[in-house]
């Protein structure tokens, strides 16, 4: 061989030994480099060589063949002497020394050789310790250290690639949070918590396919990518598992989840898409109550698209103030007058009039709901204010607030400051609220309730007889009003609305016994108004009397003040 061809040959055997070694892990020595060593000895025309890679605490030194080139390990001290001591490489499992040694007794290398072998070996851990790095940053980029699954970073990465190759439509995607998880860190401390989180994601590693991952979004949410063959065994883990905790005296305990489901289908164009689906049908599920599973599918996406549109055009809706306040009277039963209205929300957009269902719960779903309640609020007030300085014969309003409130300090601060703003006295408002699930709503709740009754401002139980109702949240608050449901109502048709009749004469006797006043929501029709009277109750709300009024309608029942017994009811 010519001088060039060797100089060739040498390339193409030292680039196939990189790129060997870049497949490898980075703590793995190379598994040929022995005999890539002989050729590339060779080609190098470097004789009387000997390689020694002292490995301290690595753990893979028994991958690195020996042979007569004397690659071998020594754990002890380098003869000083020798030409080459390469710099120690710290890997993630210990650190490797490097040497090269002319075998003993033989001819010194000369200073070309010594060049050749210098640069080898330089080229050589350049490659390694780039391998190195590369895999410590992806580590600290795409693991979550805790539990050492991967993070979001991986699922956008991996996501983003699976699209670009067409594969990701044979998958599927699931988003769960692991139902009352605080109460596993609660009885087994965080530590324990932690390792039964480990292994119950381990469990579901092990029964997707090799194609699926799990990465962990934070705490006790996590997102999974799987084949869709793997649906029914997912759904079916993620339904719950005992999972052994370690801890004497409580073998093991039942981790199960909260998860939204979706098929990626030709819609799908980048990871985002994903994320967003997925995440927009958790947030959703959160929103059901007890149902734990949630597959995205049509009507789920209706609702997605919804939510986007109300949240695009919300800030410049109330900018442009084109929520208005509709008013719903409520009417005494004996002499038919008016006693007061329900402040309703209504979006007229483009013509059109929007109900609040379509609405109100997408702005639940951010604090957005609080602002428009406020933006209620303070627009009831300013009627109120205008109807007394025109000294009209005013009647106290109702106003929702969403429970959403129920997590910021300031709900009673705020709603005392806009009432003073405009004006206007205390007893002419009535806050509505809803009843709450959970012990952390309960007191809130009774902290709002009791600050509004130290500054006379009525409250009232909203829808109550759907939910959960408690007695101890009645009792235990100085509530004004109960506002009962028109599920309490029998209707025509009902089966058992003897049953019903005799739940609502309770209810009304219950509510009056704890000093509430009552009113009844729904009221349609004149069956139904005979029996609230029959049951002692007598006030009511509905449509029998009148749908929720713009204010121009409603300012009318203001002046008359006085209800026909008869008027017809258009639904
Ligand atoms: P809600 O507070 O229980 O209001 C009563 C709902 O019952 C109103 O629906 C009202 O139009 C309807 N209704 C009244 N009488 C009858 C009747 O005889 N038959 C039937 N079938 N329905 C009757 P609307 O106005 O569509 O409001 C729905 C819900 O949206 C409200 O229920 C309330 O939870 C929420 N909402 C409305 N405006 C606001 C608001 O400004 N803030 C908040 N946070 N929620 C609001
Ligand atoms: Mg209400
Ligand atoms: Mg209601």
């Amino acid at each position: 061989m010519t001088s060039n061809e060797y100089d060739v040959k040498f390339l193409q055997v030292f680039s196939q030994f990189i790129m060997d070694m870049e497949k490898l892990p980075p703590d793995v020595a190379h598994p040929g480099i022995g005999e890539t060593m002989e050729d590339i000895c060779s080609l190098l025309r470097i004789a009387r060589v000997s390689i020694d890679i002292t490995e301290v605490l690595f753990s893979v030194q028994s991958r690195i063949p020996q042979n007569h080139f004397h690659v071998y390990y020594s754990a002890g001290t380098f003869d000083e002497e020798h030409p080459f001591k390469f710099k120690k490489i710290t890997g993630s499992k210990g650190t490797a020394v490097y040497s090269v040694y002319p075998f003993i007794n033989s001819e010194p290398w000369t200073s070309q050789e010594i060049e050749k072998i210098k640069l080898f070996l330089t080229a050589l851990f350049t490659f390694n310790g780039r391998a190195r790095l590369t895999e410590h940053v992806s580590r600290l980029t795409f693991n979550d250290r805790e539990l050492d699954v991967y993070n979001l970073n991986y699922f956008m990465k991996t996501a983003t690639g699976l699209i670009a190759t067409r594969s990701i439509y044979n998958y599927a995607a699931c988003r769960f949070n692991m139902i009352k998880f605080s109460l596993v860190n609660k009885r087994l401390g965080r530590k324990n918590g932690t390792e039964v989180m480990r292994r119950y994601i381990k469990g579901l590693n092990d029964i997707i396919s090799p194609e699926g991952f799990i990465c962990r979004l934070g705490g006790d949410n996590f997102i999974c990518l799987f084949l869709n063959n793997d649906l029914e065994k997912v759904k079916d883990y993620l339904m719950g598992r005992m999972i052994e905790t370690g801890v004497m005296g409580l073998e093991k305990i039942n981790v199960s989840c909260r998860t939204a489901y979706f098929l990626v289908n030709e819609d799908v164009h980048s990871a985002e898409d994903i994320m967003e689906h997925i995440t927009l049908s958790f947030n959703m599920l959160r929103r059901m109550g007890n149902q734990t599973v949630l597959m995205y599918d049509e009507e789920v996406r209706k609702k997605v698209e919804n939510s986007r549109w109300v949240e695009s055009l919300f800030n410049d809706a109330l900018k442009n103030e084109e929520f208005v306040v509709y008013y719903q009277p409520k009417v005494e039963l004996n002499k038919y007058t008016l006693i007061g209205a329900e402040a309703l929300c209504r979006w007229k957009h483009d013509g059109q009039l929007i109900s609040p269902a379509r609405f109100i719960p997408v702005l639940e779903q951010s604090n957005n709901i609080c602002v428009l309640d406020f933006y209620m609020l303070d627009h009831v007030c300013r009627d109120i204010r205008r109807w007394l300085d025109e000294g009209l014969p005013v009647v106290k309003v109702s106003v929702n607030m969403s429970r959403v409130h129920l997590g910021s300090e300031d709900l009673s601060a705020k709603i005392i400051e806009i009432i003073r703003r405009n004006n206007v006295p205390n007893e002419y408002i009535e806050i509505e609220l809803t009843e709450t699930t959970t012990d952390v709503d309960f007191t809130e709740l009774k902290r709002v309730v009791s600050s509004l009754h130290r500054e006379g401002i009525s409250t009232s139980i909203d829808d109550f007889g759907i939910g959960y109702s408690s007695l101890n949240l009645i009792r235990e608050l100085p509530w004004n009003v109960l506002k009962i449901d028109k599920s309490f109502l029998p209707e025509e048709s009902d089966e058992n609305s003897s049953q019903k009749k005799i739940m609502l004469k309770y209810v009304i006797a219950m509510a009056q016994s704890l000093g509430l006043e009552i009113i009844v929501e729904g009221v349609e029709t004149i069956e139904q108004v005979a029996l609230l009277k029959e049951s002692n109750c007598f006030n009511a709300q509905g449509f029998y009397f009148d749908r929720p009024l713009p204010l121009e309608e409603f300012e009318k029942r203001i002046v008359t003040g006085q209800f026909s017994p008869c008027t017809d009811i258009v639904k």
